[in-house]
């Protein structure tokens, strides 16, 4: 049910409006001036407002300019209803969405409007959320419920910006699986991706929750570990390496009968900058850096046989070539 306010101070068309309302199923409210209408907004949130313009205290316009100004208010549609006479330029200057209706209306018209108006504010409402979840959705890895790779730079430079002003360390670990691709060929690709949601699990627990665990790639999987110094660093990627050598992933024949465990090992590659000056170079350029580094040890620990932790702690970040413009992470 649809609430709406109705603010008027003439007692006789406010009693008008409200039955004609009420007898159509609106939930209505009644507000007998603008301050009194203000305070009813704020605590109600109606779906819509009819308001009248000349009322005491505050008028209409006032009323309205002030529900603009206010993001909690700002979307409730308002109608002015009023006297011919009194509707100026200024109701076309509100940026927000209005309709007005002169006295003496009828009550079609009245009921038309209304409708029109609460259409257009439930569109709007389902248009806001199928936006949140987009942008949701834009941010986040499908299968593993991680942040993808583009939620994950956005994460970064923030951090690269907080560990610069506060002068903290920070690390950044790439996590590619070994041999995965002998995993998907012999089990086939839909047991590789249970295998890619256990090891999501596996770094999500490891993690704390200031840490920014994404999958950046098909099994490739990256943490930022703000404010972690080289043991701490070192002391996480170990443990991933550990319980992801430790999993046991139920394992299923292509044919459909039970087989032994699905066992997996990942490799890692750590950079951690103990501390990053105050240089002449772009958050992004430091972040593009430590992961340049991070994949680099990641490579070598491919390199050293896999299964392991390969690390490089950085104490001049300006040793980096920082203004590279980098290709994409990974692959
Ligand atoms: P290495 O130890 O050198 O990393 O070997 P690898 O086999 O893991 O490396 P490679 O890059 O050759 O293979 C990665 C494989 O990951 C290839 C592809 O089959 C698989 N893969 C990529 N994305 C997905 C995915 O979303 N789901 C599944 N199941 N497999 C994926
Ligand atoms: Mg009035
Ligand atoms: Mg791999
Ligand atoms: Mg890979």
């Amino acid at each position: 049910m649809s609430r709406v306010l109705v603010a008027e101070d003439d007692s006789e068309i406010s009693t008008l409006i409200s039955l004609t309302l009420r007898m159509e199923g609106y939930d209505v409210l009644q507000a007998r001036d603008g301050a009194q209408a203000l305070a009813l907004v704020r605590e109600e949130r109606p779906d819509l407002v009819l308001l009248d313009v000349m009322m005491p205290h505050l008028s209409g316009y006032e009323v309205a300019r002030q529900l603009q100004d206010d993001p909690n208010t700002v979307t409730i549609p308002i109608i002015f209803v009023t006297a011919k006479h009194e509707m100026e330029d200024r109701v076309l200057g509100l940026s927000m969405s209005v309709d007005y209706i002169c006295k003496p209306f009828a009550v079609p018209e009245l009921l038309a409007r209304v409708r029109a108006a609460l259409r257009m504010r439930k569109l709007q409402e389902e248009l806001r959320i199928s936006n949140e979840r987009l942008s949701r959705l834009a941010v986040t890895d499908e299968l593993t419920g991680l942040a993808n790779r583009r939620g994950f730079e956005q994460e970064l430079e923030d951090e690269i910006l907080r560990a610069r002003r506060f002068g903290q360390p920070i690390a950044v670990t790439m996590l590619d699986l070994d041999r995965f691709k002998l995993i998907n060929d012999t089990w086939g690709h839909a047991r590789g991706d249970v295998v890619l949601q256990a090891f999501a699990r596996v770094l999500q627990s490891t993690s704390r929750r200031v840490d920014k665990v994404a999958r950046i790639g098909g099994e490739e999987f990256v943490a930022l570990l703000p404010t972690t110094d080289a043991v701490g660093a070192e002391t996480f990627a170990e443990k991933v390496r550990a319980a992801t050598e430790a999993l046991e992933i139920p394992g299923t024949h292509l044919d459909g009968t039970a087989a032994p465990p699905l066992r997996v090992t990942t490799s890692a590659g750590v950079a951690v900058a103990t501390h990053i000056p105050d240089i002449d170079a772009s958050n992004a350029s430091i972040a593009n850096a430590l992961l340049q580094q991070a994949d680099a040890c990641l490579y070598a620990a491919k390199d050293a046989g896999r299964n392991r932790v390969v690390m490089r702690v950085i104490d001049n970040i300006t040793e980096l070539p920082l203004d590279s413009t980098s290709g994409p992470i990974g692959d």
